[in-house]
């Protein structure tokens, strides 16, 4: 088994677009654009100046649900670094015409058919889809785990994740579940100098919006060959001092 994930990185995908929707249709029923770039409500996020209650709608397709455990994480996680007063995550599984491998206009598109709730008066809402199958990134050597892809938009290839976990020389999904899902509502939160200012500069030189620290959470790989003590330890990482300060000085606990 050592042997087939050695050569297999799980990477921690972020997209970063814009223009690939149009304006016209970049504003919901309550006004909040929800197809801007990753980062840009991280201020919403974090603090209660406009939003007061978070709401995430979890969308999985059937035999691809988080764990109730990974939710639970999710949740504290924004109690601990938002100013969020009311945390609702809800689940539903959706009914999609499913693909082996999808694409990011796939993962759009699915989005934009499914989702049902947005943000309005005091809530702010975000979009979370589980999917089977896997990104059309994966090569065959680097398998992408999630991506976020829009300002309250992540998705997470929750095939790939149970592919990668729960044997031998492996986390558990609970431990790779939720580092991923983290990570990737961490760049919702505009990490890492991607809406949210750097205190310091942490930034990664070669992986863009990602932390230089490798014991942070937004390091930019989770390498499975090579497990980092976090994951053989079943440690989900933790933001680092740079990062925390950066969510800090944007409104952020
Ligand atoms: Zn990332
Ligand atoms: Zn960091």
């Amino acid at each position: 088994m050592k042997y087939i994930f050695k050569s297999v990185l799980l990477i921690l995908f972020l997209t970063i677009s814009c223009n690939d929707d149009n304006i016209e249709n970049d504003l919901n029923n309550g006004n909040y654009p929800i197809k801007q770039q990753v980062g840009y409500s991280a201020n919403d996020i974090l603090s209660s100046k406009i939003f007061t209650d978070i709401y995430i709608e979890v969308m999985y397709v059937d035999g691809f649900k988080p764990s109730a455990e990974t939710v639970t994480n999710l949740k504290n996680f924004i109690e601990s670094r938002t100013y969020k007063s009311n945390i609702v995550i809800e689940e539903r599984v959706i009914n999609i015409a499913t693909k082996s491998i999808y694409s990011m206009d796939d993962v759009r598109s699915i989005e934009d058919a499914n989702r049902s709730v947005f943000s309005f008066e005091n809530q702010l809402t975000i979009s979370a889809l589980f999917l089977n199958g896997k990104s059309s990134s994966d090569t065959e050597t680097t398998n992408i785990l999630g991506t976020s892809y829009r300002n309250t938009s992540f998705v997470i290839f929750e095939e790939t994740i149970q592919e990668g976990s729960n044997d031998i020389f492996e986390p558990s999904k609970v431990t790779l579940e939720s580092t991923v899902i983290l990570h990737e509502f961490c760049h919702l939160l505009g990490l890492v100098n991607l809406g949210t200012n750097m205190v310091t500069n942490h930034e990664d030189p070669e992986h863009g919006a990602h932390c230089s620290d490798e014991d942070c959470l937004m390091y930019y790989l989770i390498e499975s060959g090579q497990m980092p003590p976090w994951m053989r330890n079943e440690q989900i990482p933790v933001l680092d001092t740079y990062c925390i300060n950066d969510l800090r000085a944007n409104g952020g606990k």
